[in-house]
């Protein structure tokens, strides 16, 4: 079988913010990275699809401890068609043609010992796209060979693309929590982008779900998706004690904790059973986790950060989600409404996630 041949333009379109802070701007002539531009190893997406994720809107704010590079193309949940593959790159895992997604973490350099120890995310060389380097707001984007993901050939485009980052990183969460199968598990944040994959992630892997959010929208959401209790922390007196009364008086074995705000993590230290496990994973540019030391050690609970994930959990991630047990809640929608969509994920009016069509 011969290589499909693609034509690529000059020029396409992207939505670059020019420095941290700046109005993003919607060109039409951004240049795109011709073949021969490519160095080993590297290769060109054409894009089908791209999620939003809350980091996208840190980087273009640039209210992170680390800033992003400026002028930045952010974006990091793309799915697209390799369309060319630099000249004298080895033993390349994709080819021409495949369909492949970028992830947060686009190169990592898999020799040091925490790339051996499958902690590729934390790299010293790592390069993290739409980050320090251009991402997925653009039709074109170069990644690595070695760390595009391969998407299961049952799973839309549209589908995948919010499982590259959101579904990856509330996987290897919950993967790590220690939580085993009939375990409970505290999702406070469910009916959020991160955690309606993460009620669902873990529904698939036998854990007994209680979900923590507010409204009824959220509420019919996340019993639908395969929590098992909910409580909505506007309308309880006493979310401890609530918490404590829906997993059978003892507490939850492990709280999974999406939020941006501390609150959520130091309530976890008080509600979770002894022994129990809280894994932090949301990302506020300057929280403090203010945990009570005593009751941490006489409850032996045990903290844990989890970030992303590496190139076999990204698998994992789409695989589960291949087979039907994760879906996605997203919108479809033009490159031409990121600007709005950051707007309201600051207000907090996105449900699920968004995914913009690149093809339009
Ligand atoms: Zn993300
Ligand atoms: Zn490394």
């Amino acid at each position: 079988m011969s290589a499909p041949t693609y034509t690529i333009p000059k020029t396409q379109k992207a939505a670059i913010v020019q420095s941290a802070g700046e109005a993003l701007k919607i060109v039409e002539d951004h240049p795109v990275t011709q073949p021969e531009q490519l160095a080993p190893g590297e290769c060109l997406v054409k894009l089908e699809c791209t999620g939003v994720c809350h980091t996208d809107l840190h980087a273009a704010k640039g209210d992170w401890p680390i800033p992003a590079k400026t002028p930045l193309i952010g974006g990091h949940e793309g799915v697209g068609i390799v369309v060319a593959i630099g000249a004298h790159t080895q033993d390349s895992p994709v080819q021409l043609g495949d369909r492949v997604g970028i992830k947060w973490l686009a190169y990592s350099c898999l020799d040091c010992e925490y790339c051996r120890k499958g902690l590729e995310q934390v790299c010293p060389k790592g390069k993290y796209s739409g980050f320090t380097v251009d991402g997925t707001f653009s039709q074109y984007v170069v990644s690595w060979v070695s760390h595009v993901t391969p998407i299961p050939e049952n799973l839309e485009s549209s589908e995948a693309a919010s499982i590259l980052c959101a579904g990856i990183t509330v996987y290897r969460a919950i993967k790590y929590s220690n939580a085993k199968i009939g375990d409970w598990i505290c999702l406070p944040g469910a009916g959020g982008g991160l955690g309606h994959l993460a009620v669902q992630y873990a529904a698939a892997m036998g854990l007994r779900v209680l979900a923590i959010d507010t409204g009824a929208e959220k509420r019919d959401l996340v019993l639908k998706l395969g929590a098992e209790k909910w409580i909505d922390f506007r309308e309880t007196k006493d979310l401890v004690a609530d918490i404590k009364a829906a997993t059978g008086g003892q507490g939850p074995n492990a709280a999974v904790v999406t939020a941006a705000n501390s609150a959520a993590y130091e309530q976890a230290i008080d509600y979770l059973r002894p022994g129990g496990y809280l894994m932090m994973v949301g990302l506020p540019g300057h929280g403090k986790l203010a945990a009570d030391i005593f009751f941490t050690v006489i409850k032996s609970i045990s903290i844990l950060g989890s970030y992303v994930g590496n190139r076999q959990d990204a698998r994992e991630a789409l695989e589960i989600a291949s087979r039907g047990k994760v879906k996605c809640y997203f919108s479809l929608k033009p490159l031409s409404c990121l600007e709005e969509t950051y707007k309201g994920m600051e207000e907090g009016k996105v449900v699920g996630r968004v995914v913009l069509d690149m093809k339009q």
